[in-house]
């Protein structure tokens, strides 16, 4: 606030005052007690932190400039009142009593006079302005009567009467400030929460809260120090603008301990530079003091970060020379800031912890793909070496029976590694990100009938009958024809195989909006619901004994949802154990061809 002549107010910048208003009613009950109760200084100070900061002066030049940014603790102001004439509002120390606020006060520069009754340099007449709660808010102190003398009983009650509009002044400029402080800093609140809300690594996370925190609390500089999680493995400090904190070791443990035990009571800690810190030790206060110089800072507000129960790290927030002292308000938007931070510490490193276990799985996934693959290669190659062999043999005429049904055995052994080999195989191609689909319009009555066609012996031997169910209109999928033609194959010779004699096995074919959709229904062996959990899972196979006896690899549906699945499309089953099974293969539909 501009300075006029006469009286001053604090800067509005530099204690975070930001109500002119309020001071400018200050201000006008200080000039009253000047003029009106014949006065050459009045000032007015208010409470922050544990002292008392002059906010507004009346009176000459000199003496505003050297109140100007008086501070007083609020102990000495405690200590003179305790000694004082009790006026009413005001207290009275004659010269002769006061004691340590020499110091600290400003002493008018005129000379003592002998009599009694005359105004002494050191007197000192003092309001304390205090809350509904009887708290001392702030202080109303005069120098220098006009007079020359000390007030008599005419001047002490107009004075009695100015200390209570002080005091209520006051209250209503607190009360503004308060709400201010509030909405000022419930607008930091809101802005750290909406960038924390984004799911970042922790440290983005720290550095993107903690400029709007130096912003939102008018901090020099700010920083976060996280304890060891479970994933971190260390604790770690972040600091907002880039600007490298680094914290003695010993400073590290006891900024944990204490923030551990402030969390579990929900309070907060001001350091101020030139104060013992009553929970330390002496060694430690030291350090935390040496520690505040190095970095330039004045006063610290130490706040713990957590989320229910769990301490996770501190914040500490810092202010320079001159700036003001840490409020209640602040230190509370704080603390409840370190709810914030924690829950998203938390979930950030649990965020990491799946992002971590995420990639271990895809690279083991990656792993058995690649092994299924070249065991399965390997395999091939020696296998097709015996085939032909063994083709070589059957076709010698000097074969005896014994050894033709050996032959016969190994045939039947090696179609079967055949089997499995190109299961195998299918299922590491269908299962490879990396190959592509190379999808086109397939109608899909004509793979049907063909299947139908494929599996009308294996029906006949199992005394199951095949019905189709399909549409006059041509039904076309978009996709690859061969792993179509696979997967529904092995769909439809499963409800086959594990059909029961005398049922049937339907195959509906039908168009849902822009999905093809196929049904094979059976009423066969059915499937339990534990085995259904794990019917996709390579080489599973269920235990009941009425499905093991019929041959298979397990690989089959694997194959078959990897082929949905990269179509885009999905595999349903519905099924109920000794009743018979459905599945439901959905895939999207090519409009023509
Ligand atoms: P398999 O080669 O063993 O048939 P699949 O992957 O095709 O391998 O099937 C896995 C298991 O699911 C089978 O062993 C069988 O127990 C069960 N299953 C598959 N289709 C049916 C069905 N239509 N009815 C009953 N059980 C089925």
């Amino acid at each position: 606030m501009a300075s006029e002549p006469g009286r001053t107010g604090g800067d509005a910048d530099r204690d975070g005052w930001s109500d002119p208003l309020s001071r400018d009613a200050l201000l006008l009950i200080a000039e009253a007690v000047l003029e009106m109760a014949g006065f050459r200084i009045a000032a007015i100070s208010v409470v922050r932190g544990e002292d008392f900061h002059s906010f507004a002066i009346a009176g000459s030049e000199a003496a505003r400039e050297a109140l100007w940014d008086a501070v007083t603790p609020v102990s000495v102001i405690e200590d003179e009142v305790a000694k004082a004439d009790d006026w009413g509002r005001f207290q009275f120390v004659p010269s002769d009593r006061s004691g340590a606020v020499g110091e600290w006060g400003w002493v008018p520069d005129i000379e003592p006079d002998e009599d009694p009754e005359a105004w002494h340099p050191l007197d000192l007449l003092i309001a304390p302005l205090r809350d509904d709660a009887g708290r001392i808010v702030g202080l109303l102190s005069i120098d220098l009567p006009t007079s020359g003398r000390r007030p008599d009983a005419a001047q002490r009650s107009l004075l009695e009467k100015y200390a209570a509009q002080a005091e209520r002044a006051l209250l209503v400029a607190l009360e503004r400030h308060e709400l201010s402080e509030q909405i000022r800093l419930a607008t930091t609140a809101r802005k750290i929460v909406r960038s924390l809300s984004v799911q970042l690594p922790i440290d983005d996370l720290l550095v993107q809260a903690g400029s709007a925190l130096s912003e939102g609390f008018r901090a020099g500089g700010s920083w976060v120090q996280t304890f060891a999680g479970d994933v971190d493995g260390s604790g770690v400090l972040y600091s907002a603008r880039g600007a490298d904190i680094v914290l003695p070791e010993v400073l590290v443990e006891v900024a944990e301990t204490a923030a551990r035990q402030l969390w579990a009571v929900q309070q907060w800690v001001v350091i101020e530079r030139d104060r013992r810190v009553e929970v330390l030790t002496e060694e430690q206060s030291r350090q935390i003091h040496a520690f505040m110089e190095r970095i330039e800072a004045a006063s610290l507000l130490f706040v713990p970060i957590g989320a229910g129960s769990t301490c996770v790290g501190n914040l500490v927030l810092t202010r320079v020379e001159g700036q003001a002292p840490w409020g209640r308000i602040e230190a509370e938007a704080a603390l409840d800031i370190g709810h914030d931070l924690g829950r998203s510490i938390l979930n950030a490193r649990t965020f990491a912890r799946e992002h971590r276990l995420v990639q271990e799985l895809t690279a083991l996934d990656q792993y058995k793909g690649r092994l299924i693959a070249t065991v399965a290669h390997e395999l091939k190659n020696p296998l097709t070496a015996i085939l032909g062999h063994l083709e070589m043999l059957e076709g010698s005429p000097d074969l005896t029976g014994l050894t033709r049904s050996s032959l016969a055995a190994i045939e039947r052994g090696s179609l079967r590694l055949q089997r499995v080999i190109d299961d195998l195989l299918l299922l590491s191609k269908v299962g490879d990100p990396d190959t592509a689909l190379i999808a086109a319009p397939v109608a899909l009555q004509p793979v049907i009938e063909d299947l139908a066609e494929l599996n009308t012996v294996a029906a006949r031997r199992a005394d199951v009958s095949l019905r189709l169910e399909m549409p006059e209109a041509e039904v076309l999928a978009l996709g690859d024809a061969e792993e179509l033609d696979t997967a529904l194959g092995n769909v439809l010779s499963n409800a086959v195989k594990y059909g029961r004699p005398g049922t049937d096995v339907t195959v509906r074919l039908a168009t849902e909006q822009d999905q093809v959709v196929v049904t094979v229904r059976d009423h066969g062996i059915g499937i339990s619901p534990e085995d259904r959990a794990q019917l996709f899972t390579e080489f599973f196979r269920s235990s009941n004994p009425e499905a093991v006896r019929q041959p298979g690899t397990g690989l089959g549906l694997a194959i078959v949802q990897r082929i949905v699945e990269r179509h885009g499309g999905t595999i349903a089953v519905d099924s109920e154990l000794g009743v018979g099974s459905t599945f439901t293969l959905r895939l999207p539909a090519a409009l023509s061809r």
